[in-house]
């Protein structure tokens, strides 16, 4: 009997990162650890810090291991695994992820946008399993994406392909990390939402949104948001709603566009689906072509926050087929 081939599965987020083992044959992810990007240090020492735990669990694999793949968050270059300009990740400009973890671990390393991998990873093994065609949102403190078309991950000329958190959906709207203005993320991220109820406790400091504001040193942020509009808060409650439509505008444009029998949301703000999805199925019936609008299901993500380390699977599962 041919020994099962385990994997290494990573994703790299702006404070934490995560790796464990995966085997592409049973789906299953395990062995995973979580630790501190200390993101200040540098790409460096992340990158040494992360290839210490993947020699690690290579060494502590039963059976022999040689791919690992990783998400990270910013744009990739598909043809080589360089990582080009993160927002999220400063000093990260043009670093070659893939080489140099490839010459610190000896193995073969896949590197994917964490979204991208995301949405491989619902796809293949969560809320969007048995759809070919699969649009992917990440609402947290930014708003991500991916896109399954014909059951790949679709990358675009260079690999930047399904920023959808930067999808214009308020002309001359609040300034975005991009530099642009109005985007989706400016306007339906956790980021926006808890700016939005800072403005209205400002505004109005009797509203639940100003009593809550007053207890919290740090600011409001969007669980407390979400606290608030489940306990019934006029304001909260709106300020869902506000994400709802926006979610919808900016998802009119993607369905038009690609098609995709499931939308699948994930990200911290979806634990909010409840509070926005009327709303932004509302915005959908009001605004999609007759044609796309009863073809389209949109959907809460079923993986949490390691739907990225079962994209990783699904890319590092794939290379091993296609190089068998
Ligand atoms: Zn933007």
């Amino acid at each position: 009997m041919k020994a099962r081939s385990l994997v290494i599965v990573g994703d790299l987020g702006a404070t934490h990162f995560r790796a464990g083992l995966g085997d592409p044959e049973t789906g299953q992810v395990f062995g995973v650890g979580r630790y501190p990007t200390g993101a200040a240090s540098g790409p460096d020492r992340i990158l040494e810090d992360i290839a210490r735990r993947f020699k690690a669990l290579a060494e502590s694999a039963e059976t022999e291991v040689r791919v690992a793949a990783i998400g990270v968050p910013g744009p990739v270059r598909a043809a080589d695994g360089v990582v080009v300009r993160p927002p999220n990740l400063p000093g990260w400009d043009n670093v070659p992820v893939a080489a140099r973890l490839e010459a610190l671990t000896g193995l073969r390393v896949l590197v994917g946008n964490d979204a991208n991998l995301a949405a491989l990873g619902e796809q293949r093994y969560g809320a969007g399993r048995g759809a070919r065609h699969l649009v992917y949102l990440t609402v947290s403190t930014g708003i991500g994406g991916g896109v399954v078309a014909d059951g790949r991950l679709l990358l675009g000329a260079h690999g930047f392909a399904a920023e959808l958190g930067h999808i214009p959906v308020e002309p001359g709207g609040p300034l975005c990390g991009c530099g642009g203005r109005g985007c989706l993320e400016a306007l339906a991220s956790g980021t926006a939402i808890a700016r939005q109820a800072a403005e209205i406790a400002r505004r109005k400091p009797g509203s639940g949104l100003g009593a809550a504001a007053r207890g919290l040193p740090e600011g409001l942020d969007a669980p407390t948001v979400e606290r608030l509009a489940r306990q019934g808060d006029p304001d909260a409650r709106y300020l869902f709603e506000q994400v709802g439509r926006y979610l919808g505008l900016g998802l009119t444009a993607v369905i038009h566009a690609f098609d995709p029998e499931k939308v699948v949301i994930g990200g911290g703000v979806a634990n909010a689906f409840d509070l926005f999805s009327p709303a932004l199925r509302a915005e959908l019936n009001r605004r999609l072509m007759p044609a796309f609008r009863d073809g389209v299901e949109v959907v809460r993500a079923a993986l949490g926050d390691v739907a990225g380390l079962y994209g990783a699977l699904t890319l590092a599962g794939d290379y091993l087929l296609a190089s068998a």
